[in-house]
This record gives C-alpha cells, structure tokens and sequence, in this order.
C-alpha cells in the first residue's frame, strides 16, 4: 500500500485541524500592536534535512516571532561565551510565568533558563556586548537572515514602540538583574536589543528553514554551513524541550515530544532531530501563552509522522 507523502499529511493535519479549531485561543493583548492580528490566520511549514518542503495556509505571511527569537540570540550568545554564559543564566524550567519576577530575588539575579524573559534579557546582553542596540539589532536580524536565507525579514518598528511603551515587567526585570549585577550593559540599551529582537517579523516557512541547523547538530544541512558547534545544538534542543513552552513546558513534551519554541506572537518552531524543522502560526494563545490550534497541529503531525523523541 503506498504511504502517504509528508506533502500530503501536512496538507490533511493542516486542514483538519484548521476547519476545527481555525480562531481558537485568544491573541495576545498586553501588547497593543500585537492585539490587532486576525485570530483566524493559521501556517505551517515543514522543511527536512534533505530540502523537501510542505506547507499550508499562510505559511507565507509574516508574524510577530516574539519569544521565539530567544532560539536565536541563545545561539549567538553560546557561540560568543561559551560555557561562561551559564554563570549568569540557569537552565531549569521555571514552572512560573514567562516574565514573573518571584524565582529572581530568591536566586539572586540569576534567571532559571535562557527562555523566560529574564533569562532571554540577560542572553541578549551578551549579544549586545558593549555595542550599540542598532548594532546588536542589525546582528540580530542578519544572523535570521542568513538563517532564513532570506532578506526580507525586518524588525516591526511599531511592535517594538508599542513593546517599548508597556514592557514594565521587563524594566523590572532588568533592572533587577542589574542591581545584582547581571547585567553588563545599560538597561535602556538592553531592551531596546530585546523588544527589536521580539519584533521581527517572519513567515512560517522563514522560521522552519532558519532552525534547521538544529535538526542536525549545528550543521545546515543544505549549503554544509555550520552554524554551531554540535555541544551547542544538543543544549539549545534540550533547553527548548524543558523550557521551550513557559510553564507549559512538560505538557508539550507530554504532547508533542519534540524540542520547541513558542512566542505570544502564536508562532512555534519545533526540531525534528536528524529529519526536519517545523513551524506554525496561529495568533490564538492558550491559557499559558502558547498558540492553542498552532499546539494541536503539531500534536497530530508528530504523531502521524511518528517524530516524537520518546
Ligand atoms: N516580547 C514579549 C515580552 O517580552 C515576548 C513574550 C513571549 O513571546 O513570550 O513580553
């Protein structure tokens, strides 16, 4: 009997899973540029180690990729420090929210994991380096661009202005973590890093191709460039399976049993070890911040793909 192609089970879960649940979740509106996304928009995209691609909906369209950016800042910021960055940022779930403040005062400033915005505030310190946040930003950008092979990809100026304007947790947060002396660099430079990085706009197809170099040990398996070292890789995996999903991190692993990445931007970025990058887009945000029907797509495809890690 012949098997189905990987175009024709991402077109299947795609549609069965869109004609169900298309709009479900509730987009995220604490910050007001982000609020005004149609629920209703759903993506997938599949991109395997050899180069065969399958998508559905508007894997085209660009979204705001938000705390999915903290797959890419970690790598620039391993690859830069080395070891040493553990010093300053741990790498166990929080099983809080993604910006509480509670775990830092008893931990002294040292953030959990590089995936909660405290810890993602103190990685991009270390991208940002003593530069100046246009630099870091442009670096940032290039690095996803070069990724993604791909130049459209820009930052969303009135995302990042309306982050700016009332991201309060994450100048707590940052200023917390300088006043124990986690922070090298000035707050002000450092979120403007931050929010940018946050506000880059992407395609789901982008995403999928730019993580690709996860699926196979730091190496990107379709021009032979390697991106990081295969340690590295293997960290970067383990940390978004444990940490990937905020406090829903378990579940995901329980559900998915894959490494990923969500934002509340309702994007996810998922690793395939050794096959494919997936990532899919639905605004709608469960009630932990991760995107309700962009879960549940991955759920049915892992399945019937036969992915999971476990
Ligand atoms: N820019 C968002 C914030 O800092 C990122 C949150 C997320 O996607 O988890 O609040």
């Amino acid at each position: 009997m012949p098997t189905d192609s990987l175009a024709e089970i991402v077109a299947a879960v795609g549609k069965e899973v869109a004609d169900a649940h298309r709009g479900a979740g509730k987009v995220a509106d604490y910050i007001p540029a982000l609020a005004r996304v149609d629920p209703n928009r759903f993506g997938l995209a599949v991109i395997t180690c050899e180069g065969e691609t399958a998508e559905f909906g508007d894997a085209w369209l660009p979204f705001s990729i938000q705390s999915i950016s903290k797959v890419f800042t970690l790598t620039l910021a391993l690859e830069r420090l080395g070891e040493a960055l553990w010093t300053r940022v741990g790498r166990e779930p929080s099983g809080s929210r993604f910006n509480s403040i509670v775990q830092l005062e008893a931990e002294k400033g040292v953030p959990r994991n590089p995936f909660i915005n405290a810890g993602a505030i103190v990685v991009t310190d270390a991208v940002l380096a003593g530069r100046t946040p246009e630099a870091a930003i442009a670096d940032i950008r290039d690095t996803l661009r070069r990724l993604a092979d791909n130049d459209t990809i820009e930052v969303d100026k009135e995302v990042a202005t309306s982050e700016a304007a009332t991201g309060f947790r994450n100048y707590a947060l940052a200023n917390f973590m300088r006043g124990f002396d986690n922070l090298n660099g000035p707050v002000e430079d450092v979120l403007q890093t931050y929010f940018h990085q946050c506000s880059l706009r992407i395609t789901c197809r982008q995403l999928a191709r730019a993580g690709l170099f996860l699926a196979r040990e730091g190496l990107d398996p379709l021009n032979g460039n390697r991106i990081v070292s295969p340690e590295h890789a293997r960290r970067i995996n383990a940390i978004m399976m444990t940490c990937g999903h905020y406090d829903a991190s378990g579940e995901f692993a329980f559900q998915v049993g894959l490494p990923g990445k969500s934002g509340v931007g309702g994007g996810i970025l998922t690793i395939v070890p050794d096959r494919a990058a997936v990532a899919v887009w639905s605004p709608g945000l469960n009630e932990v911040g991760n995107s309700q029907v962009g879960t549940l797509a991955l759920e049915k495809l892992a399945a019937r793909m036969k992915w999971s890690v476990f």
